[in-house]
């Protein structure tokens, strides 16, 4: 479903990510872990091409994300295929000057050409599963970090994505907030939404991936279902990781 092959990226003469794979059926959820500057942002940005791969191959669904295209036609592509990819990052990047709401049915009415009409229902829709229908409309700065970050996922969501990325989404949360975004990523696997899960809770990754992927310098160390990675790790480098988180 999403398919990585043979991935690598360098900044300059810095090698970020080297010949990773990654095959993701759908529904599935998979957990990132490992240290900082191991190369986990990257990796995903890459998948919706925010950071391009310098080579290897990005597949969704049959579609090669990462083709090489004349710019036009590149520049169509890409925002076709990121219609299909939510992507949810730490710091909650709401439009400070739009509503909730606004938030959430810009996308739907620019990329997919709904009505008003369809795109509030849609908004309402997705604010209802998130538990924040009272808020439609509010201003992200009248909103808590949990609050924010529930929006956003809801934005995310009125996209009907394929699978859904998700860079440490409650790491600038304080801590009585986390469990609320925690929540709703659990519900969503529960619907069998695929999702790939960037995350340094390790109690979570635990209880809602079905396999877990551990990243160190750039390449993927070692991977597995949870209960094993977290369990019965066989890499040394894993283990010495997990014995300083979990
Ligand atoms: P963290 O857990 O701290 O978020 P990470 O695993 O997400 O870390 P990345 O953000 O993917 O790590 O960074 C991997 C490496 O790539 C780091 O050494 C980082 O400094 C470098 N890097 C990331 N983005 C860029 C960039 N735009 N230009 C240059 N180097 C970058
Ligand atoms: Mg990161």
């Amino acid at each position: 479903f999403v398919e990585i092959r043979n991935a690598a990226k360098s900044f300059g003469s810095l090698q970020v990510l080297r010949d990773i794979n990654l095959k993701v059926e759908r529904g599935q959820i998979v957990a990132i872990i490992g240290p900082s500057g191991s190369g986990k942002s990257t990796l995903l940005r890459a998948i919706n091409e925010l950071d391009p791969l310098s080579s290897g191959e990005i597949w969704l669904e049959g579609v090669q994300i990462n083709k090489k295209l004349p710019h036009r036609q590149y520049e169509r592509h890409v925002n076709q295929v990121r219609q299909d990819i939510g992507m949810v990052f730490q710091h909650f990047n709401l439009f400070p000057h739009l509503t909730v709401r606004e938030n959430i049915t810009l996308a739907p009415k620019l990329l997919k050409g709904m009505s008003a009409g369809e795109a509030n229902a849609l908004a309402e829709q997705q604010l209802a599963k998130v538990g924040l229908m009272e808020k439609i409309d509010a201003y992200p700065s009248q909103l808590s970090g949990g609050q924010k970050q529930r929006v956003a996922i809801a934005r995310a969501l009125a996209m009907k994505p394929k699978v859904m990325l998700f860079d440490e989404a409650t790491s600038a949360l304080d801590p009585e907030l986390v469990e609320e975004v925690n929540l709703v990523m659990k519900q969503l696997a529960e619907e069998h939404m695929t999702m790939i899960i960037v995350t340094h809770e390790m109690g979570f990754a635990e209880s809602v991936c079905d396999r877990v992927l551990f990243m160190d310098g750039g390449v993927v160390v070692e991977e597995g279902p949870p209960e094993v990675i977290f369990r019965n790790p066989e890499n040394e480098r894993t283990r010495a990781f997990l014995r300083k988180h979990l």
